[in-house]
């Protein structure tokens, strides 16, 4: 009965590495599948080339005719490289990336064959909504949708297939991805940040927010991992006893790649590499089998589109390889999860990295407006920050007892906290010419222009500086970066504007000198944004409460961490910033509670087929070998038998025992999950499968983890741990 386990096992030795033979140097290959700025020089007229530029830089309109001459470029570039069709790659509300296959290949009016993309097929496409997460937007307003081309993100070759990045939105106007509003916030961004920018250089036109994404993930050979139905269903193991060796060691951190792995990565980085995505580094990560991968970081809507791009290539050339990869954020039990750690700054169109301090006071002095406006946007929406990265597999990080916690807080290092503490002391108004030249000799001035070293250490905080940029530690390795980028931009945003307000209405109101005013504000700030500030571990009892006293907030799972969202304050922000409107939202918290309650309800599925489909049959198998010998025993030995079968009556007993416990909690699961799906209030069932259905994971999960250990291991149906997890 284990024939599955056994075969697939069998299977991962037959295998051989593949041979990948790295061509040429990557600086020249470096974007050959991209429809570049090279490429748009090359394929459109001079007129064209610039209006697709000034659309980049400053979202400027592009016409009909203009389109039609960028399809044709386009077209011609694509079609050279052996493209045969054409798609609107889009980021619907759930899942990475969709994508609807067009050919080239048309009939003329006349019905003669001809290759056929023109303007109108660049620029908007339809697309049947209906079947996308839509939320409410499908009963209230028209469920048909659009996609339309997002020219800041250039278009790619995949394959034979020419990919164009679009935003979706319904008919009526709404969102229905995550790029729109993702879009919205970086316009916000741009022009906030510009606005206070140019306080120190006038010369600053544009603001990016830059971000680079670290893709953490496991590799797993394919036969081993579709030897599993919950890895191959859920991607993740539901059940499985530790390995004897796991992460304890620390041998596989940074440790060598293993030749079939390395093979893999060499392949991948080369097809990244023709796709425009800058992959810069590769390692080891903590656990057995876990790896991750980081690209130089970018203008923060391409990065997330190459981060989309980049699961989607790992998944095909994984395949290749003969491996599955593992975006779930905690796929196997006691040993490290997977994140997506989100590096995010702001630059100038100027070349300046404004969270970078720098070699001058004034210099310090814009660093600091816009790393304590940071804080100080934090602080006030912690929460939904917080909230933007929730789902049912990353609560297995947050809250679960592994860093970092649910708990939103800042690392900025010890000697940040110096410089803040001695802002706290500026003089309210006007400063003394004494004061200004201490500040900017002894405070402001004080600031080394390379921090990393300082600021590295805590690696277990949630929001740490780290030196030229914030780290956002929290993102699931599965998830979209767009979404909590959306939120960090938008608020951010919004302190920089009541900033801006707040300086300029002491400068003319009061007549302070700008510099005065910046420290008067930022002094402020400081005071009120203290509690968000926190240098220790990212993981504590102690802090839990400490944080609760401070009235953080800790939310510890998904339909809790959502509720935020449609909060009077969460609303007003996403309208005031033109971000998000109200529909736009509910929208989305709906689609997320659904997303969450079917995430637990295939888990709940997969453990009823386990259990009953192959746990269950393969203890009764085993059990019914130890009362045969039993029975043997009995019937050479008579009477003799009874201390020779007593150990394996023990385990006689134990396992039914253990059955017995399995099909309880799994019957009590079952009916927990059919009252559940019968609640049309999709809080309130987000609610039930999280409080009613998945506190029975964990106990199943014991019993089941148990048999494992006790059922000999030829009769045991699932590939193990130590099976999975150790590639050579
Ligand atoms: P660690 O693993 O210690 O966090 P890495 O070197 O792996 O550090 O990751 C650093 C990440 O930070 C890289 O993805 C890099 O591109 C990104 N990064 C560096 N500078 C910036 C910046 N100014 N804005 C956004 N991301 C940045
Ligand atoms: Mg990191």
């Amino acid at each position: 009965m284990s024939n599955q386990r056994f075969n697939a096992i069998a299977n991962s030795h037959t295998r051989s590495k593949l041979e990948i033979e790295e061509t040429g140097r990557r600086s020249e290959y470096f974007g050959v599948n991209v429809f570049n700025e090279e490429r748009m020089l090359q394929y459109l007229t001079k007129d064209a080339y610039d209006r697709v530029k000034a659309a980049v830089v400053s979202g400027a309109k592009i016409d009909r005719k203009v389109a039609d001459q960028v399809a044709e470029g386009m077209k011609t570039w694509a079609i050279s490289m052996g493209a045969t069709h054409y798609t609107h790659w889009f980021q619907p509300l759930t899942g990475a990336t969709a994508e609807k296959h067009d050919a080239f290949f048309d009939f003329s009016p006349e019905g003669r064959v001809m290759e056929k993309f023109g303007g109108g097929q660049l620029v908007q496409q339809e697309s049947d909504a209906s079947s996308f997460p839509n939320g409410g937007i499908r009963n209230t307003f028209e469920a048909r949708g659009y996609t339309a081309w997002d020219p800041t993100s250039p278009a790619f070759l995949y394959g034979t297939t020419l990919c164009i990045p679009t935003v979706f939105v319904a008919y009526t106007g709404e969102a229905l991805d995550n790029k729109a509003p993702l879009l919205r916030a970086l316009g916000a961004m741009d022009e906030a940040a510009t606005a206070v920018a140019k306080y120190f250089d006038k010369n600053v036109t544009k603001v990016y927010a830059t971000l680079g994404w670290e893709q953490e993930y496991f590799l797993i050979d394919k036969s081993l991992a579709f030897s599993r139905p919950d890895i191959s269903l859920a991607g993740r193991t539901l059940v499985g006893h530790s390995a004897a060796k796991g992460q304890q060691l620390d041998d596989h951190y940074f440790g060598v790649i293993p030749n079939r792995v390395l093979n893999f990565m060499k392949d991948l980085e080369m097809e990244c590499t023709k796709l425009g995505i800058p992959v810069k580094t590769r390692h080891n990560e903590v656990a057995p089998n876990q790896f991750e991968l980081a690209p130089i970081f970018e203008e923060t809507n391409l990065a997330v589109d190459h981060n989309l791009l980049l699961m989607d290539v790992m998944e095909k050339i994984a395949d290749k390889h003969f491996f599955k990869v593992l975006f779930h954020e905690k796929p196997f039990k006691d040993i490290n999860g997977s994140g997506k750690h989100n590096n995010w700054s702001l630059a100038t169109d100027t070349g300046v990295n404004l969270l970078s301090p720098g070699s001058t006071p004034m210099k310090n002095l814009q660093f600091l407006t816009f790393f304590v406006n940071t804080i100080k946007a934090v602080d006030n929406y912690e929460e939904l920050l917080r909230s933007s990265i929730a789902s049912a597999s990353n609560d297995h990080r947050l809250g679960a007892n592994e860093a970092p916690p649910a708990i939103l807080s800042i690392f900025i290092g010890e000697q940040l906290n110096e410089v803040l503490n001695e802002l706290e002391g500026v003089t309210k108004g006007k400063l003394s010419p004494e004061e200004k030249t201490e500040l900017k000799l002894n405070v402001v001035g004080k600031i080394p222009e390379i921090l990393l070293d300082n600021t590295d250490r805590n690696r277990t905080s949630p929001f740490a500086f780290t030196g030229n940029k914030f780290e956002m530690r929290g993102v699931g390795s599965k998830s979209n970066c767009a979404k909590p980028m959306t939120v960090l931009n938008t608020i951010v945003a919004k302190q920089l504007i009541a900033f801006k307000k707040e300086v300029d209405q002491l400068v003319d109101k009061k007549g302070l000198k700008k510099d005065e005013a910046i420290f008067n504000v930022l002094r402020e700030y400081i005071k009120t944004s203290k509690r968000i500030r926190f240098e220790g571990d990212g993981y504590s009892e102690a802090w839990e409460n400490e944080a609760k006293s401070r009235g953080l907030s800790n939310n510890k799972n998904t339909p809790q961490a959502l509720q935020v969202l449609t909060s009077k304050e969460s609303l007003a922000l996403f309208k005031s910033m033109n971000v998000l409107s109200e529909i736009e939202v509910r929208v989305r918290q709906e689609v997320e509670l659904e997303e969450y309650i079917l995430h637990i309800q295939i888990e709940g599925r997969v453990f009823t087929e386990l259990a009953y489909g192959y746990i269950i049959p393969a203890a009764v198998e085993y059990q019914n070998k130890l009362i045969k010998n039993v029975v043997g025993l009995k019937e050479i030995y008579g009477a003799a038998h009874k201390k020779m079968s007593e150990s394996q009556l023990d385990i006689v007993e134990r396992i039914s025992e253990h059955i017995r416990a399995i099909k309880i909690k799994t019957d009590a699961m079952v009916d927990e999950r059919k009252k559940a799906n019968n609640m049309s209030d999709i809080n309130k069932k987000a609610f039930a499968y999280c409080d009613n259905v998945r506190p029975y994971f964990d106990e199943i999960r014991y019993h089941c983890d148990k048999l494992e250990q006790v059922v000999g291991d030829e009769y045991w149906p699932l590939t193990k741990y130590r099976e999975l997890l150790f590639i050579k």
